[in-house]
């Protein structure tokens, strides 16, 4: 069961410095966890594990949290030259990440990223201004990004578009663009956790925010900010994904996700749950000391389990091969956000077939995202 997974997070702290008015994780992990920083016995464990069954070639070891740079540099040092190890003894790729909030990164940190090779995905929701609608200490964040930036070791910033900010996608975009940050993640927000203080997006809104990407994509050919979600659908508008290459390249934008097949976590306590997002008590998969395959599977199959509406509507939807079907592990606690997202990408398919076909072919190639991968 864990011969396919090449991608592996630990939730390093279930600590965090910021108070994100849409956080979720305070009101999942935080419930779940005793030890609020992950033991260097459990993640040396975590990383055993995963090593020994999974029959990938590469393995993507992301640091998460809480905040991941509220654990000590030493234990980063301890789990890095153990992973190293193993790496040799199993001879795997390792690409290390970590998602931090970007809040407090100290220069000893900095030498960590760039001596370790840590790429680091940053999280923030527009110019500091209207960033710290939703985060805080917007202008720290961005200094903090800018020096990721300056030495090569920033992935790419997520932005989570919620009802604060969807009306400045022109602004943001913008703003990215002059401190030549062309990496970026809109993320729809959900209504969840914390974030339930906030209302769900409206249908129109999640599509002004695609066509407003798409708008800004064009006027600038596809050469300055690359939207990921947009250019990925531009990309399956283009060239729809054969069934094989779905299968393929299982991601959050799939109609089935990568979440416990080819993706795990493990929280601070060694419990094993298949994504970030699905880190719910009922989706435990099992625990680095115990798994049993007849649970994972059954679990997965819960998380996984597409509602009659799939076969009753998506099946024969005209849009379907640039939908990204929503995220199954929020569908209980958010149904209106998934009823939201399939309007919205309907209205977009139409939008697009308005468009002259060689413009979105144009900046579906220029935005080099394929399979929802961004190629390298
Ligand atoms: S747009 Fe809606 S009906 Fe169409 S495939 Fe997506 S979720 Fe299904
Ligand atoms: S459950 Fe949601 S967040 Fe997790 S991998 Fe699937 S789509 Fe992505």
């Amino acid at each position: 069961m864990l011969r396919k997974i090449n991608e592996m997070h630990l939730y390093v702290t279930s600590h965090c410095n910021m108070g994100c008015l849409y956080c979720s994780d305070s009101t999942k992990r935080a419930k779940l966890t005793g030890n609020q920083f992950m033991k260097i016995e459990t993640a040396k464990k975590f990383v055993d594990l995963i090593f020994s069954n999974s029959k990938q070639g590469y393995i993507d070891v992301v640091f998460h949290g809480g905040e991941p740079t509220l654990q000590t540099l030493e234990w980063y040092q301890l789990l890095i030259d153990h992973i190293e190890h193993q790496a040799s003894n199993y001879n795997i790729e390792v690409k290390l990440a970590m998602q931090s909030n970007c809040m407090a990164i100290s220069n000893e940190y900095m030498d960590l990223f760039k001596k370790r090779k840590i790429t680091v995905g940053a999280s923030m929701d527009g110019p500091p201004d209207i960033h710290n609608l939703t985060r805080g200490k917007g202008e720290e964040v961005l200094a903090n990004i800018l020096r990721l930036q300056e030495v090569n070791r920033l992935g790419g910033v997520i932005c989570v578009i919620t009802d604060c900010n969807c009306d400045e996608i022109s602004t943001i975009l913008q703003f990215f663009e002059n401190m030549g940050l062309f990496s970026i993640s809109f993320n729809i927000f959900y209504s969840v956790g914390n974030g339930n203080q906030l209302p769900p997006l409206s249908a129109q809104k999640i599509f002004d925010t695609y066509r407003m990407t798409y708008e800004y994509m064009k006027a600038t050919a596809g050469k300055k900010v690359i939207e990921r979600s947009v250019s990925i659908m531009l990309s399956k508008y283009v060239k729809p994904l054969t069934k094989e290459e779905n299968l393929k390249n299982l991601n959050c934008y799939s109609p089935f996700c990568h979440a416990g097949i080819l993706n795990i976590i493990c929280d601070t306590d060694g419990n094993l749950f298949p994504c970030g997002c699905s880190d719910y008590p009922k989706f435990k998969l099992g625990s680095i000391y115990s798994l049993d395959r007849d649970h994972y599977l059954k679990t997965l199959r819960v998380l996984h389990e597409k509602h009659d509406n799939y076969s009753q509507n998506c099946n024969n939807c005209f849009a379907n091969s640039i939908c990204s079907f929503s995220c199954p592990a929020f569908r209980e606690e958010d149904p209106v956000t998934e009823k939201h997202l399939c309007e919205a990408t309907k209205m977009f398919y139409r939008f697009l077939e308005t468009e002259p076909p060689e413009v979105v072919a144009e900046i579906a190639v220029a935005s080099n995202v394929k399979h929802g991968r961004k190629d390298n």
